[in-house]
C-alpha cells in the first residue's frame, strides 16, 4: 500500500524526521490558505499523485513549455496561479505511464533554499532478508539512472535484525553522503529516526529523494515515498485510513475486498489459480505455449464459491480477456466443492469466453464429473501442460 507525499511526511515528522512545514489542499482556495499559514517568501506547490518524477513531469492539458508538478512560488498570487493550473489536470511522469494521473490534491510547503541534494532510502533487501539503507550523493535525480551510469555512487548496507540499528550504521550513512561535522551528526539522527519509522509502521520502503542540505546547514527531507507491507496492515488500522483508493487500480481494489491477490497484466488469458507458486507456474506455462496471461490471480487456499465468483467477475471485467484458465489444486479444499463453485460462478456471470479447467487433488474424479455434467462448455484438462495448450488453442480459435 502506497500513500501520498504529504501523508508520508506527516508520518515521518511524528518519528522526529525533519520535514518542511506544509499543508494538503484539495482546491485553489485551500492551496492559497495553506500558503497563508506558512512563513514564506518561498513556497512549493506539489502535485500529490502516487508516482515520482513529478518535477520533470508534464501536464497533458498544458503546452510543452508549462512547468511540471513541483513548482516554486514567491507570492500567494503565484501559489494561486500554480494551483489553478495543476488541479484537475493530468500529470504524465516517467512513473505514471503515458496515461498520466489526474491531480486532485496538492501539497503546499515551506520553500527551502537547497545547497545540496542526496538520496537516502530504506528497503527490505530480498537477498539478505534484512532492512537495508541505500545512500547516494546523487540526489534529486532518477536513482535508476544513477544505478545504471555510476553504480559506484550508490552505497548499500543492511542492518542485522539481532542487533538492530547500531551507531556504525548512522556513521556509514554520513560517510556515504560525504558529510562531516555537524551535518554528519544530523545524518546519523535522521538515519536512526527513519529506521524507527520503518519498523514502527511495517514499511516496505521509505525513499527520500531529495534529502537536502539547506543553505543554513540543516538536513531536510524534501520528498518522501513510503509504502507499507500490506500483510501487516491489520496491525495499523490508522495507516489504512491514509489509503487513497482513487490512486489504485479499480480491479485490484475490488480483488482486495475479497482477499484475492490480483495483479493486472497485459495478455489475454485470464488465470484463476490457488496458491501463489502455482499461479506463477501457470503464467510461465502459458507463456511457454506462446500466449500471455491477462493477470496474476491467487484465490488462496480455501477457494470458496464466493471467492471463485468474485474472481470470475474481476477477470471478466477486463475487456482484454479472451479465455480463462482455472488451475486449482484441491488439497485442503476438495475438488468437488471447487467444481461446484466454478459451475455456480460460471452460470452467475454468464460466461461467454472459453474456459479450461484443470483440477487435481482430493476427490478429483467427482469434481470432473460435476464439471462434465454441468451443461457448460467447460474444457477439462488433465495436467498443467495440457491445460495451457488447450486454453491457448481455444483463444486462438476465437481470434481466428
Ligand atoms: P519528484 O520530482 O516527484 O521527485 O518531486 P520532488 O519533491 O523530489 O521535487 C523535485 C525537485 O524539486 C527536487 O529535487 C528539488 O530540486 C526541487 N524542490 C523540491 N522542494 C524544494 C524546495 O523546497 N526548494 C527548492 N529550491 N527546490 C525544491
Ligand atoms: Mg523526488
Amino acid at each position: 500500500m502506497d500513500i501520498h507525499e504529504y501523508q508520508a511526511k506527516d508520518l515521518l515528522a511524528k518519528f522526529g524526521v525533519p520535514v518542511p512545514a506544509g499543508y494538503a489542499a484539495m482546491s485553489v482556495d485551500e492551496a492559497v490558505a495553506a500558503a497563508g499559514k506558512l512563513p514564506g517568501p518561498l513556497y512549493v506547490v506539489k502535485a500529490q499523485i502516487h508516482a515520482g518524477g513529478r518535477g520533470k513531469g508534464k501536464f497533458k492539458e498544458l503546452g510543452p513549455d508549462a512547468k511540471g508538478g513541483v513548482r516554486l512560488a514567491r507570492s500567494l498570487d503565484e501559489v494561486r496561479a500554480h494551483a489553478a493550473e495543476m488541479l484537475g489536470n493530468t500529470l504524465v511522469t516517467v512513473q505514471t505511464g503515458p496515461h498520466g494521473k489526474q491531480v486532485n490534491r496538492l501539497y503546499v510547503t515551506d520553500g527551502v533554499d537547497i545547497a545540496k541534494e542526496f538520496y537516502l532510502a530504506l528497503l527490505v533487501d530480498r537477498k539478505t532478508g534484512r532492512i537495508a539503507f541505500v545512500a547516494s550523493t546523487e540526489g534529486g535525480m532518477n536513482i535508476e539512472d544513477v544505478a545504471h551510469q555510476t553504480p559506484e555512487k550508490i552505497h548499500t548496507f543492511d542492518v542485522d535484525p539481532a542487533t538492530g540499528l547500531m551507531p556504525h550504521h548512522g556513521r556509514a550513512v554520513a560517510k556515504a553522503l560525504g558529510l562531516t561535522g555537524d551535518l554528519a551528526k544530523q545524518a546519523q539522527t535522521v538515519a536512526a529516526k527513519l529506521y524507527d519509522a520503518f519498523l514502527g509502521t511495517d514499511a516496505s520502503q521509505i525513499e527520500i529523494n531529495p534529502l537536502a542540505v539547506t543553505e543554513d546547514g540543516k538536513l531536510m527531507v524534501l520528498d518522501a515515498k513510503v509504502g507499507f507491507d500490506s500483510n501487516a496492515m491489520f496491525r495499523h488500522r490508522d495507516l489504512e485510513e491514509l489509503r487513497d483508493v482513487t490512486e489504485e487500480d479499480p480491479m485490484e481494489l475490488e480483488a482486495s475486498k475479497y482477499d484475492l491477490a490480483y495483479i493486472k497484466l497485459d495478455g489475454n488469458i485470464g488465470c484463476m489459480v490457488n496458491g501463489a507458486g502455482l499461479a506463477m507456474a501457470t503464467m510461465d506455462i502459458i507463456k511457454l505455449n506462446g500466449a500471455f496471461p491477462a493477470n496474476f490471480l491467487d484465490v488462496g487456499g480455501g477457494a470458496s464459491k464466493e471467492k471463485v465468483t468474485a474472481a470470475f467477475k474481476i477477470i471478466l471485467s477486463d475487456p482484454a480477456v479472451k479465455g480463462i484458465l482455472v488451475n486449482i489444486f484441491g488439497g485442503i479444499m476438495r475438488c468437488d466443492i471447487i467444481a461446484e463453485g466454478i459451475v455456480a460462478a460460471a452460470k452467475e456471470v454468464d460466461l461467454k469466453v472459453p474456459l479450461v479447467v484443470r483440477l487435481e487433488g482430493t476427490n478429483v474424479e467427482e469434481g470432473k464429473r460435476i464439471l462434465a455434467e454441468s451443461g457448460l462448455a467447460i474444457v477439462p484438462a488433465n495436467d498443467l501442460g495440457d491445460a495451457a495448450r488447450k486454453i491457448v488453442a481455444e483463444v486462438g480459435k476465437v481470434a481466428a
